[in-house]
Order: structure tokens, then sequence, then C-alpha cells
């Protein structure tokens, strides 16, 4: 399990902190942190091909290949599970262990994955639409888009801006998307007040406000808040895990 901690300091005073190409902002009226990054533009394995295979296929059989590789998957995922509640009653299962389990995980994986594809195909295509022209595969994104965390005392917000512009007719159509990653409000930490690191005043650092837990993936983000109750030094620790399967 790896573990990575990060300390973003604020003296008293400073709002705006700058660390590893991300951006920290700090609004102490409201006790808002708002995190700024940049994100990676819109990509798919079958990205490139989309134009071709709707142009062949059109839209409702991409739907249907969707939806049929989906249950597979499941189908195949139920099959797993059965093997194995066969697998001490009946002795030929035991013999074909390997080969079985090979089998099914990879062919999971595969209908899962090609599922997957040909939802983002259905939605690149919608998506791709210029407003104005109306051509298909119209929109190409002209700059990298901004990923904004922002996390006041009622909730954690994450969006991502994307700079969409038609390479037909030069429309600029900037999206705002939300990227639901599963937050939840974790518990304060269960210890004494801490001495502040910049006026050294014994217990006077509080954690002030639930820290916020973001989970993507296989990672659990916590953000912890700190402020001293003297000088008004603040503090953000972001403590990374991964987590187990
Ligand atoms: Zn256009
Ligand atoms: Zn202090």
């Amino acid at each position: 399990m790896g573990k990575d901690l990060k300390y973003i300091r604020f003296p008293a005073g400073a709002h705006k902190k700058y660390l590893d190409g991300v951006c920290y902002e700090l609004d102490n009226d409201t006790d808002t942190l708002t995190i700024t990054y940049t994100g990676k533009i819109y990509d798919f394995f079958l990205k490139s091909k989309t134009p071709y295979l709707i142009d062949r296929y059109g839209d409702k059989k991409i739907q249907a290949v969707e939806i049929i590789s989906f249950f597979l998957s499941l189908l195949l995922y139920a099959a797993l599970i059965l093997y194995f509640f066969l697998l001490n009653r009946i002795e030929y299962a035991k013999q074909m262990f390997w080969p079985f389990i090979i089998t099914d995980i990879g062919l999971i994986i595969f209908f899962f994955a090609t599922s997957e594809q040909f939802s983002k195909i259905k939605d690149f295509h919608k998506n791709s639409l210029c407003k104005k022209c109306g051509r298909y595969f119209a929109y190409e994104e002209h700059n990298e888009p901004i990923i904004k965390e922002v996390s006041s005392r009622l909730k954690y917000e994450i969006t991502i801006t994307r700079y969409w512009e038609c390479k037909f007719c030069g429309n600029k159509d900037p999206r705002i998307e939300d990227l639901n990653y599963y937050q939840q409000n974790g518990e304060r930490e269960d210890r004494k007040n801490r001495t502040c690191r910049e006026c050294n005043k014994e217990y006077a650092l509080i954690e002030y406000k639930l820290p916020d837990i973001k989970i993507e993936n296989d990672t659990a983000t916590t953000i912890r808040h700190y402020e001293c109750t003297s000088c008004g030094y603040h503090e953000i620790t972001i403590k990374m895990k991964n987590l187990p399967d």
C-alpha cells in the first residue's frame, strides 16, 4: 500500500500557493478551498475510428454492441461464480481449473472493455455535434481542460471545463461537466491541537472543518484543513492512499 502526504502552507495573509503544477486558493471569509489543475485532452482507444464506425454501422448498432457486450461480461462473471461453487463438488471441474479461469476472466475483461469503448463512441458522436453549423465530429479541444475542486463548508464539488472548438466554422463551445468521484466527509483526527509551525504557539493549530475524502479508481485522497487560532496561519494536508482491492 503506497502512501503520500503533502503539506500546503499559508502564512497569515497568503491565499494562493502553487505546488507540483496545482494551484491552491484559500478564501478565509468563506473557508473555501479551491484546487485547480489541468486535465487530459479527451481520448479513448477507439476515438480515431469513431467517425468510420458511426458512418458504417450507425449509432443504433453501436449501442446494441455496447449493451450485448455488457450482458455477456455479466454472464461470464456469473459462470465464474458458478464454477467456484461446483469446484469441490465435481472432479472434472478441478481438472480444467486454469484453462477455464484464464479463458473466462480474459473474456470478461474483453467484453467489459468493448462495452466501455462502444459507450464512449456513442457519447463522443453525440458531443461532437457543432451547435452552430450542425456537423458531427466537428469539435476538437483547443486547450487542455481545467479541473477545479471546490471544498466549501457545505459541499465538495469537482468539475472539468473542456474548451471545444469547431474545426469547420470555428465556433467555441467551452463546457463544464461534473466529475463524480465518490466523496464523503471523514472524521477529525483524534488528537490534541498541534503546535503552530509559524508562531510556535502550543495547541493553537486546530482542524477547523471536517476532512474531505474523494475516491477515484483505487486511490482515496483525504484533505484536512488546519488553522492557527493565534496567528491566522492555515495549513492543508493531502494524503493519498491506495485502496486494497
Ligand atoms: Zn461548426
Ligand atoms: Zn500560529
